[in-house]
């Protein structure tokens, strides 16, 4: 079998509501979705991230297109290396979600070759359902809490609020009114993107400790491991890694500093879904649980990350995802993913398991032409950060 074509599809899909956070707002997801032909008629689908911007994934996969047409698309190790080495794609960060969509879709086309589920060929599954937690966009602190409340109907366990704000005062505001609409037992995690310094962390989480903070998620600069190394010996909870574990090299260097309690990994930022499993793997080893990290997925690679993590024992918290804002989707049978109790079932047909909606693949690749760009990254950016 050899790859005779990687088509590719740009789509902007709305959200319900606008993700805002501390960078900027985006009122849709765009994402590129690929399909890899054959000369045996079989296609693997894949699907990148939008990030650093559209534009660098589409040129990522336009220049990486030759390199794996005439391959045998089972050889995915080959592919891989081949990308990663003889393709010059040494800047890692940018490169890799387009790598990774291709990775992807080679192994949709194995488990289709094989006629097996994705969940087989990484061991098997230790979970039969995965589960994600509910993103609370940053807003007034009423409004939050009756997102939570609505996530909470919906069965989410776990609740995401961003913090870091200039205003200490609006992080904590924003958390206890979330906790008051939950009550005890769900889980509130938040996640400061790097705003802190040291100290500020200490301050800012020592006081929102008295909200039961399940996790807090790369409180400092993730290029400083000693001071995460520092702060993690010191916080009242545990502290995930993000910014600091984008890639199997960087989470060695946090398990080697001692950076973190729970580390994320990210088939996108680190260039396929064989690179998830031995991140996991890599920090099970550690005695470190993972959980994945998303920059905004649909269904196709919702559910590739979903096998991984089935068949992982290490993934021990609940998984980033965008079940909070997305309104629809452009795969058959499901508008926004079903989510149920806060979790999602595996596909159980062969390789990942989904067919396209090629309707919605049309509107939403017409919405994409028609939108402004959507990026994370805002306008209302303000580059001072609440250092102290
Ligand atoms: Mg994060």
């Amino acid at each position: 079998m050899r790859i005779t074509d990687v088509v590719f599809h740009t789509v902007a899909v709305p959200f319900r509501t606008e993700e805002v956070w501390a960078f900027g707002r985006r009122s849709h997801l765009e994402t590129v979705v690929i399909e890899m032909l054959t000369d045996e008629g079989i296609v693997g689908l894949g699907e990148a991230a939008g990030y650093p911007s559209i534009g660098v994934v589409e040129q990522a996969i336009v220049t990486s297109t030759p390199l794996v047409v005439g391959e045998n698309p089972l050889a995915i190790e080959r592919i891989s290396k081949k990308l990663s080495i003889l393709g010059a794609w040494h800047h890692m960060k940018a490169s890799n979600p387009g790598i990774g969509a291709i990775e992807m879709a080679c192994w949709d086309i194995v488990g289709k070759v094989c006629g097996q589920p994705l969940v087989t060929l990484f061991g098997g599954p230790v979970r039969e359902q995965v589960e994600y937690f509910y993103y609370l966009s940053q807003g007034e602190p009423g409004a939050m809490a009756e997102d939570a409340k609505a996530g909470l109907g919906r069965g989410f366990g776990t609740f995401y609020i961003k913090v870091g704000s200039p205003d200490m005062s609006i992080d904590l505001a924003r958390v206890a009114s979330v906790r008051s609409a939950l009550g005890d037992g769900p889980r509130i995690r938040v996640d400061a993107n790097e705003a802190w310094s040291t100290a500020g962390a200490l301050g800012a989480l020592g006081r929102l400790a008295e909200y039961d903070i399940e996790l807090a998620e790369q409180p400092v600069l993730g290029t400083n491991l000693s001071e995460m190394a520092y702060l993690r010996r010191r916080l009242p909870m545990p502290l995930l890694a993000n910014e600091s574990s984008w890639t199997r090299p960087m989470q060695l260097e946090v398990i080697k500093a001692g950076a973190a309690d729970v580390v994320s990994v990210d088939n996108q930022m680190d260039g396929g879904l064989a690179n998830l499993k031995r991140g996991a793997d890599l920090c099970e080893v550690a005695g470190l649980p993972v959980l994945k990290h998303s920059l905004g997925e649909l269904g196709i690679a919702m559910y590739a990350g979903a096998h991984v993590i089935a068949s992982s024992a290490n993934f021990l918290f609940a998984s980033q995802s965008y079940a909070s804002f997305l309104a629809d989707d452009v795969i058959d049978g499901c508008d926004a993913l079903p989510y149920v109790d806060g979790k999602l079932s595996l596909p159980t047909s062969p390789g990942i398991g989904i067919t396209l909606d090629r309707d919605k693949l049309e509107r939403y690749k017409e919405a994409h032409r028609r939108s402004v760009p959507s990026s994370p990254v805002g306008r209302d950016f303000s580059p001072i950060w609440p250092r102290c």
